[in-house]
């Protein structure tokens, strides 16, 4: 998590994900970090490392891909409302849960106390 969280201090945007050692940034409002490494991302099975939970959109399209199978995440979503972010209140779980038949991906929070400090304003 210390590498993503010095990739993510230098960026307009305080969020990276890291997928079998390369790192991606936000974009713009609709390529998030996230979304950028699904496109970079060639087979199935990977672990997907973020500074902060997934949104709803970035966890509906990690699920869609078919591409990873578990997601580590530092600062939650209610972390990041509560420090101000403006952000879907939606949990990536329940994002998760919602697919039918259901997809099983791990979801584990990592290192908040190393992301956390990104995301205080
Ligand atoms: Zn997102």
């Amino acid at each position: 998590m210390e590498a993503l969280v010095a990739a993510a201090r230098k960026a307009p945007w305080p969020c990276a994900a890291e997928v079998d050692g390369a790192i991606y940034l936000n974009e713009s409002p609709l390529r998030h970090a996230e979304m950028v490494a699904l496109e970079n991302l060639e087979g199935v099975g990977h672990t997907m490392r973020v500074t902060a939970e997934p949104c709803p959109m970035c966890m509906a399209a990690i699920v869609w891909s078919g591409k990873v199978e578990r997601v580590e995440y530092g600062t939650s979503i209610p972390r990041l409302i509560e420090l101000g972010h403006w952000q879907s209140s939606i949990r990536a779980a329940d994002v998760i849960n919602s697919f039918a038949p259901r997809r099983t991906i791990e979801l584990v929070q990592v290192g908040p106390e190393l992301t956390d400090a990104l995301y205080r304003r």
